[in-house]
């Protein structure tokens, strides 16, 4: 590791993954990787674009260069590439586009977060209103997490892109690109031989946040699941997992197992807890008692997620379904079904 924390992974084939640390947010790191493999210098990630990260960016690049000798400056990069459209992984796209003129990809389900930034932000809030709204949370609390939603949201403006990231096909010399759709749409991980460059599908020690598909076509925990199941053929073969935040991992398998049981409990606890008739309010509430702020949001979004993977499923009625032929969004509250077999995830 040089001395500004930037850790370089050697492929087996002699392909460089360069891990250059970021602060993202006030309380979230991460990191931007530069993978060198012959012609091929491509810069996966670029930050938030918040506080001193593009700076911590541009130093990166320099101490690459200073400390290992590899041409990373900004003219030498080939491509820049956005693992997913979540802000804290493309934020510094307007900084890194003043800087370079290498192309910019993303996979063709996220590139309208960057491209119709604006139109996307005003959609996706008018689904997160009615979302609160069914999910039971009280108006006054609506307010609060919707400005917490949209706070810091207009810094950015919409970027225009280079080329989309759609089958394999998009693969870039030895860089493959493997569409892993749950926690954003345009997910994507990406292959260099026996590394893999998980984004925010696989993490070291957090339970990578999930959305209800309510909200965004193409998350939701079922899709998430399907997304792990299609990395574990391929887990054996690799010798280093390198998330968008968070250590490296060296047992990829083992680490998508504890993730799958994860949410099989939480599934589990959710059930139990339907016993009763309650919101997705109340099941937050219960499942993650101390979240409050952003966290509460998020909480709610897990919360809905799990709930609604249920639902879909035909494991939960609606209970009080007189409420929703009234026509607007209202409350929900949801109850186990009886009579069913018990729930059991697809992959064991
Ligand atoms: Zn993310
Ligand atoms: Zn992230």
């Amino acid at each position: 590791m040089s001395e500004n924390g930037i850790e370089l992974f050697r492929s087996s084939n002699g392909a460089k993954v360069f891990r250059i640390p970021l602060e993202l947010f006030p309380s979230l790191t991460g990191f931007a990787h530069l993978v060198i493999a012959g012609d091929i210098i491509a810069l996966i990630d670029v930050g938030s674009g918040v506080g001193d990260s593009n700076q911590q960016l541009e130093e990166g690049l320099l101490e690459i260069k200073k400390e290992f000798g590899d041409a990373s400056g900004w003219s030498d990069l080939t491509h820049i590439i956005i693992s997913h459209g979540h802000i804290d992984h493309f934020g510094g796209l307007p900084f890194v586009k003043s800087k370079t003129s290498a192309p910019v990809g993303v996979h063709e389900l996220d590139r309208r977060v960057l491209t119709g930034y604006e139109e996307r932000l005003v959609y996706v809030a008018h689904r997160l209103q009615e979302f609160l709204i069914e999910a039971g949370v009280s108006s006054a609390k609506q307010e609060a997490l919707m400005s917490m939603y949209l706070l810091n949201k207009h810094l950015f403006k919409s970027v225009p892109i280079d080329f989309v990231i759609s089958n394999s096909s998009s693969n870039i010399g030895p860089l493959s690109f493997i569409h892993v759709p749950g926690h954003c749409p345009g997910q994507i991980v990406i292959r260099v031989d026996d590394i893999l460059l998980t984004s925010d599908h696989v993490l070291k020690s957090t339970s990578p946040h999930q959305s209800p598909e309510q909200l965004t076509m193409n998350t939701g925990l079922g899709h998430y699941l399907d997304s792990l199941e299609k990395l574990e053929p391929i887990s054996t073969e690799i010798n280093v997992a390198l998330g968008g935040h968070e250590p490296a991992m060296n047992d990829l398998g083992q680490r998508i197992l504890e993730i799958v049981e994860l949410h099989e409990q939480r599934l589990a606890q959710v059930m139990t807890l339907l016993d009763e008739p309650r919101t997705v309010a109340q099941i937050s509430k219960a499942l993650f008692p101390g979240a409050d702020g952003y966290h509460d949001l998020l909480a709610i979004e897990e919360a809905g997620a799990h709930v609604e993977y249920l639902a879909q499923r035909g494991y939960l009625a609606i209970d009080n379904l007189e409420d929703l032929e009234m026509g607007d969004p209202v409350p929900i509250r949801y109850r186990r079904r009886n009579n069913i077999p018990p729930l059991k995830l697809s992959r064991k």
